[in-house]
């Protein structure tokens, strides 16, 4: 089925979803962008999301054309028209056209785009057996140079990171930041659990700040664990006794070997099994 793709206010046929080759989104990577889940019909933590696409065109000095209410009901018309009750939508925001030149001052009419999607998860073995994953030798974004709570279409530090990974044979890669502490991989969070508690690195990290990320501390703390959001090495990593990665896409996924090193005992803890558990539950609610 062919997707009608949003595009300020009209709905297009995928093949006629055009937008222009001056536009400084595609020029240079100048807009932000985020990535929705929806279960049932229904947009997981969708004001969350909107609250983070504001806050990163905000940062970039981007003013978004409609407001909050318009955004939520066109991404939830986007799914309708589409008829995707459990899919994905990608909301992007473009500076809009301009000169060759950076000055975003010499752009007019920021692009508001939608597009519904159904969902390509990682493979459902995955879920069952854990990811292994390698550390890779880009750095995150150095935070005081393009903060990584920003997602802004220019995703380049990532996709180095990514292909370094894949080069290694994963599929998931863990960025270290510029201070050499452990920071995210390149499209999820990462959370550790040691001695019944639950470790993650803190914003100050240099990270994405995780709409999944955050309902699993919720979820956590809910269930009685201790959550410290505390800088991490990779030391921290390989004498961990579980270890997951949380994302819109992925959700909750378990990591089983890093860097050659097998996490706890090998296999999908039980606290990771719990909180996989209580987010299908949590979405689905
Ligand atoms: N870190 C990065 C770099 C990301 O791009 C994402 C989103 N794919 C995440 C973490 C996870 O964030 P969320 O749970 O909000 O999808």
């Amino acid at each position: 089925m062919a997707a009608k793709v949003y595009i300020n206010g009209t709905f297009y046929e995928q093949e006629d979803a055009r937008i222009s080759v001056f536009d400084h989104g595609l020029l240079y990577g100048d807009g932000v962008f985020e990535g929705l889940r929806s279960y049932g019909g229904k947009v997981f933590r969708l004001r969350e999301h909107l609250d983070r696409l504001w806050e990163s065109a905000k940062a970039i000095h981007l003013e978004i054309p409609i407001s909050h209410q318009e955004m939520t009901d066109a991404v939830n018309e986007s799914l309708q028209v589409n008829g995707i009750d459990d899919g994905y939508a990608r909301l992007v925001v473009t500076r809009g056209v301009g000169t060759l030149g950076l000055d975003p001052a010499q752009t007019s009419d920021p692009q508001v785009i939608i597009i519904a999607d159904r969902i390509t998860l990682y493979p459902e073995e995955f879920y069952a057996n854990g990811l292994k994953i390698v550390t890779v030798s880009t750095v995150r974004n150095h935070p005081a140079a393009l903060s990584p709570r920003i997602k802004s279409l220019n995703y380049l530090n990532n996709i180095l990171a990514k292909i370094e990974g894949k080069q290694a044979g994963c599929i998931e890669a863990l960025m270290l930041n510029h201070k050499g502490e452990v920071a995210e991989c390149t499209g999820d969070n990462i959370f550790l659990v040691r001695h019944g508690e639950l470790l993650t690195p803190p914003r100050e990290a240099g990270i994405l700040d995780g709409v999944t990320r955050q309902a699993v501390i919720e979820l956590a703390i809910e269930s009685g664990l201790a959550v410290h959001e505390i800088p991490l090495t990779r030391h921290d990593v390989f004498i961990a006794d579980e270890c997951f990665l949380t994302g819109t896409a992925a959700e909750v996924i378990p990591v089983i070997e890093v860097d050659s090193r097998s996490i706890g005992d090998g296999t999908p803890g039980p606290i990771t099994r719990d909180l996989i558990e209580k987010f299908h539950r949590l979405a689905r609610a």
